[in-house]
């Protein structure tokens, strides 16, 4: 059979959602993957593939049948008087809503990789309020873009060229040469060096710059030290002239700002700023959420449960306190005593006290890879690639929802698929309806 390109499908990776991929595929199998940066292709390949469910015994994987499987792990939940359900990053958001009606039905607490990337980002919004725009935006109207504490040239690697840097959008003929780009951070990672401007940042000092670029833009100068984290005054001068006289300038914010000191008060800080900014020109903020639909887990999650992530059904009723009902709260106060780990990898991303806690409890993943969860897992269960082998909605980074495309037929199961069978069985076993 000849081959065929299937385009403009959406990329599974991360949360900038390229949706102009093409995808070669011959005899129904994916055979290249074209316009994706590696991370894409890879994911899109298929990499470390899990071939089939499997149970373990005696410390030694076995091959079972989906019913097997499906069944070990219904009667895992079902028995649970403090279950986990954690992950719902990288599938769409179909299979979300799925997993929250299972975590009601088991009085679960189901949380998001959000808990340990943006989770101080959704915090943050909540406090302040979410002066955001769409990607669209930026890539027609910014001409200047911040990088703050994140590297998309290594963790989104397409970010720049598609919709920030060196595209040209309708009010930026000449991409790269209409727009200045400041990259703040604590080292000089790649995007800094092919950024027009690097300011090195002392670690855990991002809040104290915000309030220094606050108290400059508010005619206070005066009153700032010479040096506020390793940055001179001058410099922070100079950055709040570049903020004011742009026309559309956009701060995108990363993990270095949600996972060091000051956490959520550092988003709620710069969403001050953003905000006190568009009282000289437009200014707005984007996260720069990292796996492919997690934006999308704590929108679904919100809109089904009043709650984003970290929402603890155990009384009957969702509730939501991160610091108490996040999964590393729980597991680090050895509460858990069974976890699902869906489209998501603790194993790698967890401290070394949760992960000892992770061991010695009933453990189930449903993924279509192999990672560190793996190796800590009880039951495996493979299923189909969200956005390559099932299609469904994703919500990118700025909030925009992608419908996602089918690209091959699959023999593995969806995750809703798996996640409704277990539903069913758990009910039955609960002997409810
Ligand atoms: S930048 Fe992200 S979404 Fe785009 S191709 Fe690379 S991994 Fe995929």
């Amino acid at each position: 059979m000849a081959a065929e390109t299937v385009s403009n499908v959406v990329c599974p990776l991360c949360g900038c959602l390229c949706d102009d991929i093409e995808v070669i595929v011959e005899n129904g199998k994916i055979s290249n993957v074209k316009k994706a940066c590696p991370l894409g292709k890879n994911k899109i390949m298929g990499h470390d593939r899990i071939k089939a469910p499997m149970i373990r015994e005696n410390g030694e994987f076995k091959e079972v049948s989906y019913d097997d499987a499906i069944e070990k792990s219904a009667q895992i939940l079902a028995q649970a008087k403090r279950p986990l359900l954690y992950g719902w990053a990288s599938l769409i958001c179909e299979a979300q809503r799925k997993g929250v009606e299972l975590a009601e039905e088991i009085g679960a607490l189901i949380d998001t990789t959000a808990s340990v990337c943006h989770g101080s980002t959704v915090v943050g919004v909540q406090g302040r309020g979410a002066p955001g725009c769409t990607l669209g935006e930026v890539k027609n109207r910014a001409d200047l873009v911040i990088y703050w504490g994140c590297n998309p040239q290594e963790a989104h690697p397409r970010h720049r060229a598609r919709y920030a840097h060196s595209v040209k959008g309708m009010y930026r003929p000449n991409g790269k040469k209409d727009r200045k780009v400041f990259v703040i951070d604590v080292r000089e990672t790649k995007t800094a060096k092919v950024a027009d401007e690097f300011v090195k940042i002392d670690p855990g000092y991002d809040y104290m710059a915000f309030s220094a670029l606050r108290t400059i833009l508010a005619g206070h100068a005066d009153v700032v030290p010479d040096t506020v984290g390793g940055v001179a005054k001058e410099k922070l001068v100079e950055m709040v002239d570049a903020m004011k006289s742009c026309e559309f300038g956009v701060i995108f914010g990363g993990m270095g700002l949600t996972q060091t000191r000051c956490r959520y008060k550092n988003l709620e800080n710069v969403i001050s700023l953003v905000d006190e900014l568009n009282a000289h020109t437009k200014f707005t903020l984007i996260p720069m959420r990292g796996h492919y639909n997690v934006n999308g887990s704590g929108h679904t999650l919100a809109w089904l449960t009043g709650y984003p992530f970290a929402i603890d059904f155990s009384r009957g009723y969702a509730w939501y306190n991160p610091g108490e009902t996040a999964s590393n709260d729980v597991l680090l106060r050895r509460e858990v005593d069974a976890m699902m780990a869906i489209a998501g990898d603790p194993g790698a991303h967890f401290p070394g006290e949760s992960l000892r806690h992770m061991a010695k409890i009933p453990l189930i993943q449903i993924d279509p890879y192999a990672n560190p969860t793996t190796e800590l897992a009880d039951v495996v269960i493979p299923t189909a690639i969200s956005g390559v082998e099932v299609d469904g909605t994703a919500y990118r980074m700025d909030g925009v929802p992608i419908r996602t495309r089918k690209v091959v037929e699959t023999e593995y199961l969806t995750d809703e698929e798996v996640l409704e069978r277990i539903l069913t069985r758990v009910r039955e076993l609960k002997g409810g309806n």
